[in-house]
């Protein structure tokens, strides 16, 4: 209940609620799992927002500290390397929406069919949206199962803590596929154009709960705000975002693999809701946790300029998706769930 009225509160100015919310849910998590459990960082993270907003800055700072004194304790000091120089276009971990657009030739090499590993489908075990990728990491064997094997354990953790009906509805979707989707659908306005969907990445899982999309309100969505990152998955369309193109673009059944590290990352230091500008400036946030730097997030003027610096690159030669994204602003008709 906290997860559903508590952004409601916030959007109504009622501060101080959403606190009392927020505040309740921690205690009973914490009585539930023990005061060092990672899992109350998701309660840490919203409080901190809520002072923040309030002004108390102090106590915001006090949570954040806390924050990073239970992830150190949690997943040990030295996790993060620092690789801003290396060139992250076909990384795990990297950016994808209308500013971080992929190119049309973007295809993972790794997919996997997800009935493999146990993962319950919501569709035929054979179509191209049944298939994952390993995602390994880059120091690592490439056969690595990291993202399926992942995956199955987060759904069949919050199955358990649910007790509701949770299956695959989407991973994988070539370029080709949403350019598809795109072009059948776009008069209802409810598929995000090609190019610019972490489904092409292959490591997009859209959440079905009982048979249709993951609410808010599902149990089960409060299991993945509260576990995906153990496992190496963020939302990466959380409310208020403008990375895909149309008004309500917040889709709590998507859940992104960016990799454990980088999820524990985004909760531990990451900007509130901001993943895109995370992933982009990912280099200049390792660092950020390992120099234990507090205050004012530098980090979150990297972005723009690595847009531009893509934007400049593209500009030459504007392909073809990029010109209809920008062309078709979709409205805000009913979402098959295509994003
Ligand atoms: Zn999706």
């Amino acid at each position: 209940i906290a997860l559903m009225l508590g952004p409601v509160y916030q959007r109504m100015g009622r501060l101080d609620d959403a606190e009392k919310l927020y505040l309740d849910a921690f205690h009973a998590q914490e009585k539930a799992k023990g005061a060092n459990s990672p899992e109350l960082s998701l309660y840490i993270k919203l409080l901190a927002g809520i002072y923040e907003a309030q002004g108390r800055r102090t106590e915001a700072q006090a949570l954040n500290e806390h924050m990073r004194a239970l992830f150190r304790d949690a997943f040990g000091a030295q996790r993060y390397a620092a690789n801003r120089i290396r060139d992250r276009r076909l990384d795990v971990d990297r950016p994808v929406s209308q500013q971080f657009p992929l190119r049309a030739d973007y295809a993972p090499t790794d997919l996997v069919r997800a009935a493999a590993y146990s993962i319950p489908l919501s569709k035929n075990a054979d179509v191209e949206e049944m298939r994952i990728r390993l995602a390994a990491e880059a120091d690592e064997n490439p056969e690595e199962e990291n993202l399926p094997a992942r995956l199955a354990q987060l759904m069949s953790l919050c199955r358990g803590e649910s007790g509701e009906r949770i299956s695959l509805r989407s991973g994988y979707r070539s370029f080709a596929t949403q350019k598809d989707l795109y072009a059948r659908n776009l008069d209802r306005g409810t598929v995000t154009p090609p190019g610019i969907s972490e489904h092409q990445l292959g490591l997009a899982a859209d959440i079905d709960v009982e048979s249709r999309l993951m609410r808010h309100s599902d149990k089960t969505y409060q299991c993945f705000e509260e576990n995906a990152f153990r496992f190496g998955f963020i939302l990466s369309y959380p409310p208020g975002n403008d990375y895909l193109p149309g008004k309500d673009t917040y889709e709590p059944w998507h859940w992104r693999y960016v990799g454990i590290r980088t999820a524990q990352l985004y909760r531990e230091v990451g900007p509130n809701n901001r993943p895109q500008e995370f992933l982009a400036a990912l280099p200049c946030y390792e660092e950020r946790a390992r120099s234990s730097t507090a205050g004012e997030d530098v980090c979150l003027e990297e972005p723009k300029i690595v847009a531009a610096a893509a934007e400049a690159a593209r500009s030459g030669k504007i392909v073809e998706h990029e010109a209809g994204a920008s062309a078709h602003k979709l409205n805000n008709a009913p979402r098959g769930g295509q994003r």
